[in-house]
């Protein structure tokens, strides 16, 4: 945890870790839900502004505890709405988050690591190597901030209406700190985010995904980009570890049990000459034919010194006209907040001891 201090930093505790913080200093465990609403819907990070809390037990979280959060650093407005917020670590490290408005959601685009473990080659995250994990609280603290920027008055209606872990970093090789931030995400006392709504892009950690289904109920995004293994032990180098094979049988199993959930989003960036052939279509339909998944096309964005180039957009076209026609659904993702860098592969945030860092963050809006 980047804390600066002794104190117990209550921004990132899920209900039941906040229960037991009061349970252990001899208060009761509702008190949580009380903080918890103050902290998360009305933005208040300073206890004695908490006033339906007794003077004495402001007086002790003073003592013990903080609701400490990241600094923002930078806000940039793009022409067509989207947001990018640079937020600085106590560390040093800096991580960037993005807000998409559409016309029927908006959508918060959240990193979970700075840097990450995982090498794909057509993602310049990769090329930076991994730094470490976000904290639970660093990584509610992009929606706080975010809430904060986009609705000063805190009103209740939902700005933020859908949250992607898709930004910087692999979620579920930081298990913990994800589970535990999605939590307070979906909790009615805090976000009270649909659960249809929150969504967890992941490269295919196989034995997370399983354990995910079990703990938290979110929506589950899986980059595919490669219709067979041999292409995909390229450009996603965990496929070595976890192959098509068995990684589609984990999507399979995640949504049992679950006849609310009717699919899983296979993510597939399109690169020239590279996987976006017909013959590449014709391959992932047979693999997602009988499945229930849909298909998110994502023009690939190229950055400084790699070696891709972003498919064409008839290429696009036409790939996605054979994944319709066997009857996988299919959409493309549109590009938005390129004048501010804040499209798929633009983002740059500032890793201590670097001087820049490319970062990816995959762009929702579809066409
Ligand atoms: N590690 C997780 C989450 C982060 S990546 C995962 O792999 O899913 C989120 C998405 O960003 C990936 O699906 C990938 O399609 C996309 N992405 C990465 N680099 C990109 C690039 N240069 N252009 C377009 N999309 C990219």
């Amino acid at each position: 945890m980047a804390n600066t201090s002794e104190k117990t930093n209550l921004l990132g505790m899920s209900r039941d870790q906040m229960e037991a913080f009061f349970l252990e200093q001899g208060e009761k465990a509702f008190r949580a839900v009380q903080v918890m609403k103050w902290i998360h819907q009305r933005g208040v990070t300073d206890f004695q502004s908490m006033t339906d809390i007794s003077k004495s037990l402001r007086n002790k979280l003073e003592e013990v505890a903080e609701v400490h959060r990241p600094e923002l650093v930078l806000e940039q407005n793009s022409d067509d709405g989207t947001s990018k917020w640079l937020i600085r670590l106590s560390d040093g490290n800096c991580i960037e988050t993005v807000f998409i408005p559409e016309d029927d959601r908006g959508t918060l685009c959240i990193s979970s690591q700075v840097g990450c473990a995982l090498d794909c080659t057509f993602c310049s995250t990769a090329r930076q190597g991994f730094n470490r994990n976000l904290s639970s609280e660093e990584i509610i603290s992009q929606i706080w901030m975010a809430r904060q920027h986009l609705q000063p008055d805190l009103s209740t209606d939902r700005v933020i209406t859908n949250v992607v872990l898709m930004g910087m970093g692999e979620p579920l090789l930081n298990y913990d700190n994800v589970v535990t931030a999605m939590r307070i995400m979906l909790d009615d006392n805090a976000y009270g985010l649909s659960k249809r709504r929150v969504t967890l892009s992941t490269s295919g950690v196989v034995p997370a995904m399983d354990r995910l289904a079990k703990d938290v109920d979110v929506s589950l995004a899986v980059s595919l980009h490669a219709p067979n293994d041999a292409l995909r032990d390229e450009l996603v180098p965990l496929n070595r570890k976890y192959p098509i094979k068995e990684l589609l049988a984990a999507c399979d199993r995640y949504l049992q049990d679950k006849p609310y959930r009717s699919r899983i989003t296979y993510e597939y960036v399109m690169l020239k000459d590279v996987n976006d052939t017909p013959e590449h279509a014709r391959e992932l339909a047979r693999l997602l034919k009988n499945r229930a998944g849909k298909v998110n096309l994502i023009p690939f964005n190229p950055f400084p010194e790699t070696r891709y180039e972003r498919s064409s957009r008839a290429a696009i076209d036409r790939f996605r006209e054979i994944l319709h026609k066997a009857g996988v659904i299919t959409v493309t993702r549109r590009t938005r907040g390129d004048d501010i860098d804040a499209a798929c592969g633009q983002l740059a945030g500032k890793v201590k001891d670097r001087s820049r860092r490319e970062l990816h963050f995959a762009r929702i809006e579809q066409s």
